[in-house]
Protein backbone atom coordinates (compact mmCIF):
# COMPACT_ATOMS: atom_id res chain seq x y z
CA UNK A 1 0.00 0.00 0.00
CA UNK A 2 1.22 3.35 -1.24
CA UNK A 3 0.50 7.01 0.02
CA UNK A 4 -0.90 9.43 -2.24
CA UNK A 5 -2.13 13.25 -2.13
CA UNK A 6 -3.91 14.77 -4.73
CA UNK A 7 -5.12 18.22 -4.72
CA UNK A 8 -8.06 18.74 -6.66
CA UNK A 9 -10.90 16.32 -6.44
CA UNK A 10 -12.77 17.18 -10.26
CA UNK A 11 -12.69 14.87 -13.10
CA UNK A 12 -9.08 13.78 -13.35
CA UNK A 13 -8.45 13.62 -9.27
CA UNK A 14 -11.44 11.78 -8.33
CA UNK A 15 -11.55 9.35 -11.28
CA UNK A 16 -7.18 9.06 -10.12
CA UNK A 17 -8.56 9.15 -6.45
CA UNK A 18 -11.20 6.50 -6.56
CA UNK A 19 -8.96 3.71 -9.00
CA UNK A 20 -5.85 4.12 -6.19
CA UNK A 21 -8.35 3.84 -3.69
CA UNK A 22 -10.01 0.12 -5.78
CA UNK A 23 -6.17 -0.74 -5.96
CA UNK A 24 -5.95 -0.83 -2.39
CA UNK A 25 -3.69 2.21 -2.09
CA UNK A 26 -3.82 5.26 0.58
CA UNK A 27 -5.50 8.36 -0.91
CA UNK A 28 -6.05 11.87 0.40
CA UNK A 29 -8.23 14.48 -1.70
CA UNK A 30 -7.49 18.30 -0.85
CA UNK A 31 -10.83 19.67 -2.62
CA UNK A 32 -11.40 23.61 -1.75
CA UNK A 33 -14.96 23.58 -2.49
CA UNK A 34 -17.28 21.08 -0.11
CA UNK A 35 -19.99 18.93 -2.04
CA UNK A 36 -22.62 20.96 -0.85
CA UNK A 37 -20.57 24.10 -2.79
CA UNK A 38 -20.61 22.63 -5.97
CA UNK A 39 -23.88 21.36 -5.64
CA UNK A 40 -25.43 24.59 -5.14
CA UNK A 41 -22.78 27.15 -7.07
CA UNK A 42 -22.43 28.28 -10.96
CA UNK A 43 -22.39 25.51 -13.58
CA UNK A 44 -18.30 25.35 -14.88
CA UNK A 45 -18.34 23.54 -17.73
CA UNK A 46 -20.31 22.07 -20.45
CA UNK A 47 -18.38 18.57 -19.89
CA UNK A 48 -19.69 16.41 -23.14
CA UNK A 49 -18.15 12.87 -22.67
CA UNK A 50 -17.46 10.68 -25.31
CA UNK A 51 -17.27 6.66 -25.38
CA UNK A 52 -13.55 6.08 -24.47
CA UNK A 53 -13.86 8.50 -21.31
CA UNK A 54 -17.14 6.83 -20.38
CA UNK A 55 -15.80 3.52 -20.28
CA UNK A 56 -13.17 4.62 -17.85
CA UNK A 57 -14.98 5.69 -15.58
CA UNK A 58 -17.44 2.10 -16.46
CA UNK A 59 -14.42 0.85 -15.47
CA UNK A 60 -13.87 2.18 -12.07
CA UNK A 61 -17.87 1.90 -11.51
CA UNK A 62 -18.60 5.28 -11.19
CA UNK A 63 -20.44 5.51 -14.47
CA UNK A 64 -23.65 6.27 -12.65
CA UNK A 65 -26.03 8.37 -15.23
CA UNK A 66 -26.11 6.53 -18.00
CA UNK A 67 -29.58 5.62 -17.16
CA UNK A 68 -30.49 8.90 -16.35
CA UNK A 69 -28.64 11.19 -18.67
CA UNK A 70 -29.92 11.77 -22.17
CA UNK A 71 -27.82 10.73 -24.76
CA UNK A 72 -25.48 12.64 -26.82
CA UNK A 73 -26.04 10.39 -30.55
CA UNK A 74 -24.24 12.22 -33.13
CA UNK A 75 -22.51 15.25 -34.47
CA UNK A 76 -24.07 17.84 -36.45
CA UNK A 77 -21.75 20.17 -37.75
CA UNK A 78 -23.31 23.74 -40.05
CA UNK A 79 -22.19 26.84 -41.02
CA UNK A 80 -24.04 29.31 -42.52
CA UNK A 81 -24.63 31.22 -45.37
CA UNK A 82 -23.13 34.80 -45.34
CA UNK A 83 -24.99 35.94 -48.45
CA UNK A 84 -28.13 34.50 -48.06
CA UNK A 85 -29.36 34.91 -43.98
CA UNK A 86 -30.93 31.32 -43.10
CA UNK A 87 -28.89 29.29 -45.08
CA UNK A 88 -26.76 27.14 -44.48
CA UNK A 89 -23.16 26.29 -46.99
CA UNK A 90 -22.35 23.74 -45.12
CA UNK A 91 -24.66 20.96 -42.77
CA UNK A 92 -23.44 17.42 -41.84
CA UNK A 93 -24.37 15.15 -39.56
CA UNK A 94 -22.43 11.97 -38.56
CA UNK A 95 -23.91 9.05 -36.27
CA UNK A 96 -21.51 8.19 -32.91
CA UNK A 97 -20.98 4.47 -32.65
CA UNK A 98 -20.90 5.07 -28.78
CA UNK A 99 -23.21 7.67 -26.99
CA UNK A 100 -21.71 10.19 -25.51
CA UNK A 101 -23.27 11.70 -22.05
CA UNK A 102 -22.79 15.52 -20.35
CA UNK A 103 -23.97 15.16 -16.64
CA UNK A 104 -23.21 18.56 -14.87
CA UNK A 105 -20.37 18.59 -12.92
CA UNK A 106 -22.88 19.97 -9.79
CA UNK A 107 -24.01 16.26 -9.86
CA UNK A 108 -21.24 14.36 -10.71
CA UNK A 109 -18.77 15.50 -8.54
CA UNK A 110 -21.00 15.73 -4.81
CA UNK A 111 -21.54 11.98 -5.71
CA UNK A 112 -18.22 10.98 -6.71
CA UNK A 113 -16.83 12.74 -3.91
CA UNK A 114 -19.56 10.58 -1.29
CA UNK A 115 -18.02 7.37 -3.20
CA UNK A 116 -14.76 8.33 -2.65
CA UNK A 117 -14.73 9.03 0.98
CA UNK A 118 -17.30 5.54 1.12
CA UNK A 119 -14.24 3.42 -0.44
CA UNK A 120 -12.14 4.89 2.69
CA UNK A 121 -10.26 8.07 1.03
CA UNK A 122 -9.41 10.87 3.03
CA UNK A 123 -10.76 14.31 1.64
CA UNK A 124 -9.56 17.47 2.93
CA UNK A 125 -11.62 20.27 2.88
CA UNK A 126 -8.77 23.18 2.36
CA UNK A 127 -7.51 25.36 -0.30
CA UNK A 128 -3.77 23.71 -0.38
CA UNK A 129 -0.67 26.53 -1.03
CA UNK A 130 2.38 25.59 -1.29
CA UNK A 131 3.26 24.94 2.18
CA UNK A 132 0.77 22.31 2.81
CA UNK A 133 2.03 20.70 -0.90
CA UNK A 134 5.93 20.49 1.24
CA UNK A 135 3.73 18.80 4.23
CA UNK A 136 1.86 16.12 1.81
CA UNK A 137 5.19 15.62 -0.21
CA UNK A 138 7.21 14.76 2.68
CA UNK A 139 4.97 12.58 3.95
CA UNK A 140 3.47 10.57 0.88
CA UNK A 141 4.73 8.97 -2.07
CA UNK A 142 3.49 10.95 -4.50
CA UNK A 143 1.61 14.11 -4.54
CA UNK A 144 -0.46 14.97 -8.00
CA UNK A 145 -1.70 18.25 -8.32
CA UNK A 146 -5.15 17.84 -10.29
CA UNK A 147 -6.78 21.41 -9.47
CA UNK A 148 -7.78 22.58 -12.99
CA UNK A 149 -8.01 26.25 -13.51
CA UNK A 150 -7.08 26.85 -9.61
CA UNK A 151 -4.27 29.40 -9.18
CA UNK A 152 -1.89 26.72 -7.68
CA UNK A 153 -1.28 25.04 -10.98
CA UNK A 154 0.76 28.17 -11.82
CA UNK A 155 3.61 26.93 -10.30
CA UNK A 156 3.70 24.58 -13.77
CA UNK A 157 6.22 26.22 -15.90
CA UNK A 158 4.15 27.48 -19.31
CA UNK A 159 5.67 25.23 -22.00
CA UNK A 160 6.07 27.77 -25.03
CA UNK A 161 7.08 25.48 -27.68
CA UNK A 162 3.41 23.40 -26.71
CA UNK A 163 1.40 26.49 -26.30
CA UNK A 164 0.76 28.55 -29.46
CA UNK A 165 -1.55 31.09 -27.95
CA UNK A 166 -1.02 33.00 -24.94
CA UNK A 167 -4.11 35.53 -25.02
CA UNK A 168 -7.62 33.94 -24.71
CA UNK A 169 -8.93 33.13 -28.11
CA UNK A 170 -12.92 32.80 -27.19
CA UNK A 171 -14.50 34.82 -25.19
CA UNK A 172 -16.85 31.51 -23.51
CA UNK A 173 -20.45 31.56 -22.61
CA UNK A 174 -22.71 28.41 -20.87
CA UNK A 175 -26.47 28.53 -20.92
CA UNK A 176 -28.53 25.54 -19.16
CA UNK A 177 -31.78 25.15 -20.29
CA UNK A 178 -35.13 23.44 -21.16
CA UNK A 179 -37.86 24.33 -23.07
CA UNK A 180 -35.74 23.65 -26.42
CA UNK A 181 -37.22 21.62 -29.32
CA UNK A 182 -35.41 18.56 -29.74
CA UNK A 183 -33.79 17.56 -33.07
CA UNK A 184 -35.52 15.65 -35.40
CA UNK A 185 -34.31 11.94 -36.17
CA UNK A 186 -31.73 11.53 -33.04
CA UNK A 187 -30.12 13.85 -30.33
CA UNK A 188 -26.44 15.08 -31.76
CA UNK A 189 -23.79 18.17 -30.47
CA UNK A 190 -24.98 20.49 -33.20
CA UNK A 191 -21.98 22.82 -33.71
CA UNK A 192 -22.59 25.93 -35.39
CA UNK A 193 -19.43 27.64 -36.95
CA UNK A 194 -19.98 31.17 -37.52
CA UNK A 195 -17.06 32.32 -40.13
CA UNK A 196 -15.12 35.48 -37.75
CA UNK A 197 -18.09 35.68 -35.01
CA UNK A 198 -17.72 32.31 -33.29
CA UNK A 199 -19.21 29.12 -32.77
CA UNK A 200 -22.16 27.88 -30.80
CA UNK A 201 -23.10 24.77 -29.91
CA UNK A 202 -25.51 23.01 -28.29
CA UNK A 203 -26.80 19.29 -26.85
CA UNK A 204 -28.88 17.74 -24.28
CA UNK A 205 -27.47 16.83 -20.98
CA UNK A 206 -27.86 15.76 -17.21
CA UNK A 207 -28.16 18.58 -14.69
CA UNK A 208 -28.90 19.28 -10.65
CA UNK A 209 -33.07 19.57 -12.05
CA UNK A 210 -33.03 16.36 -14.80
CA UNK A 211 -32.67 16.56 -18.17
CA UNK A 212 -31.89 19.74 -19.97
CA UNK A 213 -29.48 21.36 -22.73
CA UNK A 214 -26.50 23.15 -22.72
CA UNK A 215 -25.85 26.21 -25.08
CA UNK A 216 -22.31 26.93 -25.78
CA UNK A 217 -21.56 29.80 -26.81
CA UNK A 218 -17.61 30.73 -28.44
CA UNK A 219 -17.04 33.98 -29.25
CA UNK A 220 -14.25 35.79 -31.37
CA UNK A 221 -12.59 38.08 -28.80
CA UNK A 222 -13.98 41.84 -29.86
CA UNK A 223 -16.89 40.13 -32.28
CA UNK A 224 -20.25 40.47 -31.83
CA UNK A 225 -20.50 37.09 -29.82
CA UNK A 226 -18.35 39.02 -27.52
CA UNK A 227 -20.78 40.02 -26.18
CA UNK A 228 -20.85 39.13 -22.36
CA UNK A 229 -19.44 42.01 -19.90
CA UNK A 230 -22.81 44.15 -19.72
CA UNK A 231 -24.56 41.21 -18.30
CA UNK A 232 -25.48 41.75 -14.72
CA UNK A 233 -28.78 39.10 -14.33
CA UNK A 234 -29.65 34.98 -15.10
CA UNK A 235 -32.35 36.93 -17.50
CA UNK A 236 -30.21 39.24 -19.44
CA UNK A 237 -27.87 36.11 -19.68
CA UNK A 238 -30.46 34.12 -21.28
CA UNK A 239 -31.58 36.95 -23.52
CA UNK A 240 -28.22 37.97 -24.60
CA UNK A 241 -27.88 33.94 -25.59
CA UNK A 242 -30.89 34.11 -27.70
CA UNK A 243 -30.07 37.27 -29.38
CA UNK A 244 -27.33 35.30 -30.48
CA UNK A 245 -28.85 32.28 -32.24
CA UNK A 246 -31.63 35.47 -33.75
CA UNK A 247 -29.09 37.15 -35.10
CA UNK A 248 -26.46 34.51 -36.68
CA UNK A 249 -28.34 30.96 -36.47
CA UNK A 250 -32.17 31.38 -37.40
CA UNK A 251 -32.74 27.47 -37.18
CA UNK A 252 -31.33 27.21 -34.28
CA UNK A 253 -33.57 29.99 -33.07
CA UNK A 254 -36.78 28.42 -34.22
CA UNK A 255 -35.95 25.71 -31.11
CA UNK A 256 -35.49 28.26 -28.91
CA UNK A 257 -39.16 29.81 -28.61
CA UNK A 258 -40.00 28.56 -24.84
CA UNK A 259 -36.56 28.55 -23.41
CA UNK A 260 -35.83 28.49 -19.65
CA UNK A 261 -33.16 28.76 -17.39
CA UNK A 262 -32.64 25.26 -15.39
CA UNK A 263 -31.66 27.44 -12.66
CA UNK A 264 -30.07 30.81 -11.76
CA UNK A 265 -26.99 29.56 -11.45
CA UNK A 266 -27.00 27.86 -15.16
CA UNK A 267 -25.22 30.51 -16.87
CA UNK A 268 -21.42 31.13 -16.92
CA UNK A 269 -19.26 34.11 -19.00
CA UNK A 270 -15.57 33.85 -19.04
CA UNK A 271 -12.17 33.40 -21.03
CA UNK A 272 -8.81 31.95 -20.43
CA UNK A 273 -5.77 30.96 -23.08
CA UNK A 274 -5.55 27.72 -23.85
CA UNK A 275 -1.82 26.60 -22.16
CA UNK A 276 0.60 23.48 -21.85
CA UNK A 277 2.95 23.77 -18.65
CA UNK A 278 5.41 21.44 -17.75
CA UNK A 279 4.28 18.29 -15.76
CA UNK A 280 6.57 18.83 -13.23
CA UNK A 281 6.93 21.35 -10.54
CA UNK A 282 9.83 21.77 -7.85
CA UNK A 283 8.61 22.64 -4.34
CA UNK A 284 11.17 24.79 -2.05
CA UNK A 285 12.57 21.94 -0.31
CA UNK A 286 13.66 20.50 -3.73
CA UNK A 287 10.58 17.85 -3.65
CA UNK A 288 8.59 17.13 -6.84
CA UNK A 289 4.84 17.23 -7.57
CA UNK A 290 3.28 15.79 -11.00
CA UNK A 291 0.20 17.66 -13.12
CA UNK A 292 -2.49 16.07 -14.28
CA UNK A 293 -5.63 17.41 -15.93
CA UNK A 294 -6.07 20.85 -16.94
CA UNK A 295 -3.65 21.71 -14.93
CA UNK A 296 -0.98 20.86 -17.12
CA UNK A 297 -3.29 21.06 -20.38
CA UNK A 298 -5.83 23.15 -20.14
CA UNK A 299 -7.51 23.76 -24.11
CA UNK A 300 -10.11 26.35 -25.14
CA UNK A 301 -13.86 24.16 -24.96
CA UNK A 302 -14.22 24.44 -28.93
CA UNK A 303 -13.50 20.92 -29.44
CA UNK A 304 -15.10 19.73 -26.55
CA UNK A 305 -12.14 17.60 -25.05
CA UNK A 306 -10.91 19.10 -21.36
CA UNK A 307 -13.12 16.08 -19.21
CA UNK A 308 -12.57 13.84 -22.15
CA UNK A 309 -8.64 14.25 -21.96
CA UNK A 310 -8.87 14.53 -18.00
CA UNK A 311 -10.61 10.78 -17.93
CA UNK A 312 -7.90 9.79 -20.23
CA UNK A 313 -5.02 11.49 -18.02
CA UNK A 314 -6.38 9.89 -15.36
CA UNK A 315 -6.54 6.33 -16.56
CA UNK A 316 -2.72 6.38 -18.15
CA UNK A 317 -1.52 8.12 -14.82
CA UNK A 318 -3.00 5.16 -12.89
CA UNK A 319 -1.86 2.43 -15.29
CA UNK A 320 1.57 4.19 -14.81
CA UNK A 321 1.33 4.14 -10.93
CA UNK A 322 0.33 0.42 -10.78
CA UNK A 323 3.05 -0.44 -13.08
CA UNK A 324 5.69 1.13 -11.04
CA UNK A 325 4.72 -1.31 -7.59
CA UNK A 326 6.92 -0.11 -5.03
CA UNK A 327 10.08 1.79 -7.30
CA UNK A 328 10.25 5.58 -6.45
CA UNK A 329 8.24 8.28 -8.09
CA UNK A 330 10.90 10.21 -9.05
CA UNK A 331 11.18 13.21 -11.37
CA UNK A 332 11.67 10.86 -14.81
CA UNK A 333 9.01 8.64 -13.97
CA UNK A 334 6.55 11.80 -13.46
CA UNK A 335 7.71 12.96 -16.89
CA UNK A 336 7.45 9.23 -18.50
CA UNK A 337 4.01 9.75 -17.23
CA UNK A 338 3.38 12.95 -18.67
CA UNK A 339 5.04 11.86 -21.55
CA UNK A 340 2.82 8.70 -22.18
CA UNK A 341 -0.55 11.10 -22.05
CA UNK A 342 0.71 13.41 -24.15
CA UNK A 343 1.73 11.00 -27.31
CA UNK A 344 -2.45 11.16 -27.04
CA UNK A 345 -3.05 14.48 -26.09
CA UNK A 346 -0.86 16.30 -28.51
CA UNK A 347 -3.41 15.01 -31.11
CA UNK A 348 -6.03 17.05 -29.24
CA UNK A 349 -4.11 19.93 -28.57
CA UNK A 350 -3.40 20.23 -32.27
CA UNK A 351 -6.51 19.59 -33.52
CA UNK A 352 -8.26 21.88 -30.79
CA UNK A 353 -5.54 24.94 -31.73
CA UNK A 354 -6.93 24.58 -35.37
CA UNK A 355 -9.95 24.92 -34.62
CA UNK A 356 -9.55 28.16 -32.74
CA UNK A 357 -7.84 29.63 -36.32
CA UNK A 358 -9.80 30.33 -39.53
CA UNK A 359 -10.25 27.28 -41.08
CA UNK A 360 -8.10 26.92 -44.38
CA UNK A 361 -9.56 25.84 -47.74
CA UNK A 362 -8.61 21.84 -47.76
CA UNK A 363 -10.65 21.66 -44.50
CA UNK A 364 -13.63 24.04 -45.37
CA UNK A 365 -13.95 21.60 -49.11
CA UNK A 366 -13.33 18.64 -46.37
CA UNK A 367 -16.38 19.64 -44.33
CA UNK A 368 -18.10 20.21 -47.67
CA UNK A 369 -17.48 16.89 -48.59
CA UNK A 370 -18.57 15.51 -45.50
CA UNK A 371 -22.37 16.53 -46.65
CA UNK A 372 -22.22 14.53 -49.62
CA UNK A 373 -20.02 11.53 -48.09
CA UNK A 374 -22.08 10.08 -45.02
CA UNK A 375 -18.78 7.47 -44.46
CA UNK A 376 -16.79 11.20 -43.86
CA UNK A 377 -19.24 12.25 -42.00
CA UNK A 378 -19.65 9.59 -39.99
CA UNK A 379 -15.31 9.27 -39.46
CA UNK A 380 -15.26 13.05 -38.10
CA UNK A 381 -18.26 12.75 -35.83
CA UNK A 382 -16.56 9.50 -34.07
CA UNK A 383 -12.89 11.00 -34.23
CA UNK A 384 -14.40 13.39 -31.35
CA UNK A 385 -13.54 10.32 -29.37
CA UNK A 386 -10.46 9.63 -30.49
CA UNK A 387 -8.98 12.74 -32.00
CA UNK A 388 -5.85 11.41 -33.33
CA UNK A 389 -8.33 9.81 -36.23
CA UNK A 390 -7.99 13.24 -37.61
CA UNK A 391 -4.08 13.16 -38.72
CA UNK A 392 -2.75 13.48 -40.60
CA UNK A 393 -5.25 14.31 -43.23
CA UNK A 394 -6.98 17.02 -41.03
CA UNK A 395 -4.32 18.97 -40.84
CA UNK A 396 -2.04 18.78 -44.31
CA UNK A 397 -3.47 19.59 -47.94
CA UNK A 398 -1.88 17.44 -49.58
CA UNK A 399 -3.39 14.69 -47.08
CA UNK A 400 -6.78 15.82 -47.07
CA UNK A 401 -6.31 15.69 -50.96
CA UNK A 402 -5.07 12.11 -51.60
CA UNK A 403 -7.77 11.11 -48.89
CA UNK A 404 -10.95 12.85 -50.23
CA UNK A 405 -9.87 11.22 -53.67
CA UNK A 406 -9.54 7.95 -51.73
CA UNK A 407 -13.37 8.09 -50.66
CA UNK A 408 -14.55 9.52 -53.95
CA UNK A 409 -12.93 6.47 -55.79
CA UNK A 410 -14.03 3.85 -53.26
C1 LIG B 1 -17.22 26.73 -20.97
C2 LIG B 1 -16.61 25.36 -20.85
C3 LIG B 1 -17.19 24.29 -21.53
C4 LIG B 1 -16.59 23.01 -21.47
N1 LIG B 1 -17.16 21.98 -22.15
C5 LIG B 1 -16.57 20.76 -22.16
C6 LIG B 1 -17.14 19.68 -22.90
O1 LIG B 1 -18.21 19.78 -23.51
N2 LIG B 1 -16.48 18.49 -22.91
C7 LIG B 1 -15.31 18.30 -22.23
O2 LIG B 1 -14.75 17.20 -22.26
N3 LIG B 1 -14.77 19.31 -21.49
C8 LIG B 1 -15.37 20.52 -21.45
N4 LIG B 1 -14.83 21.53 -20.70
C9 LIG B 1 -13.57 21.31 -19.96
C10 LIG B 1 -13.73 20.46 -18.69
O3 LIG B 1 -14.73 20.97 -17.87
C11 LIG B 1 -12.42 20.44 -17.94
O4 LIG B 1 -11.37 20.21 -18.84
C12 LIG B 1 -12.37 19.37 -16.85
O5 LIG B 1 -13.32 19.63 -15.85
C13 LIG B 1 -10.97 19.34 -16.25
O6 LIG B 1 -10.89 18.43 -15.20
P1 LIG B 1 -9.76 18.60 -14.10
O7 LIG B 1 -9.89 17.44 -13.20
O8 LIG B 1 -8.46 18.86 -14.74
O9 LIG B 1 -10.12 19.95 -13.34
P2 LIG B 1 -11.47 20.42 -12.64
O10 LIG B 1 -12.62 19.57 -13.05
O11 LIG B 1 -11.55 21.89 -12.87
O12 LIG B 1 -11.20 20.13 -11.09
C14 LIG B 1 -10.27 20.85 -10.33
C15 LIG B 1 -10.74 20.90 -8.89
O13 LIG B 1 -9.68 21.39 -8.07
C16 LIG B 1 -10.19 22.30 -7.12
N5 LIG B 1 -9.06 23.16 -6.72
C17 LIG B 1 -8.45 24.16 -7.42
N6 LIG B 1 -7.44 24.69 -6.75
C18 LIG B 1 -7.37 24.03 -5.56
C19 LIG B 1 -6.53 24.13 -4.42
N7 LIG B 1 -5.52 25.03 -4.36
N8 LIG B 1 -6.74 23.29 -3.37
C20 LIG B 1 -7.76 22.38 -3.42
N9 LIG B 1 -8.59 22.24 -4.47
C21 LIG B 1 -8.40 23.04 -5.53
C22 LIG B 1 -11.28 23.01 -7.90
O14 LIG B 1 -12.22 23.65 -7.06
C23 LIG B 1 -11.90 21.85 -8.67
O15 LIG B 1 -12.91 21.22 -7.92
C24 LIG B 1 -15.41 22.82 -20.72
C25 LIG B 1 -14.85 23.89 -20.01
C26 LIG B 1 -15.43 25.15 -20.07
C27 LIG B 1 -14.79 26.29 -19.33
Amino acid sequence: MRKFTIIGGGQSGLQLGIGLLKAGHKVRVVQNRTAEDIATGKVLSSQCMFGASIQHERDLGIDFWTDSCPPVEGINFSVPNPEAPGEKVIDWTGRLDRNAYSVDQRVKIPRWLAEFTKLGGELVIADAGIDELEDYAAEDDLVIVASGKGEIGRMFERDAGKSPYDKPQRALALTYVTGMTPRPEHSAVCFNLIPGVGEYFVFPALTTTGPCEIMVLEGVPGGPMDCWGDVTSPEQHLERSKWILDTFLPWEAERCHDLELTDDNGILAGRFPPTVRKPVATLPSGRQVLGLGDTVCLNDPITGQGSNNAAKAAAVYLKRILEREDQAFDAAWMQGTFDAYWNYAKWVVQWTNMMLAPPPDFVLEIMGTACVEPRLAHRMANAFDDPRDFFPWFADPAEAAAYLQDLRAA
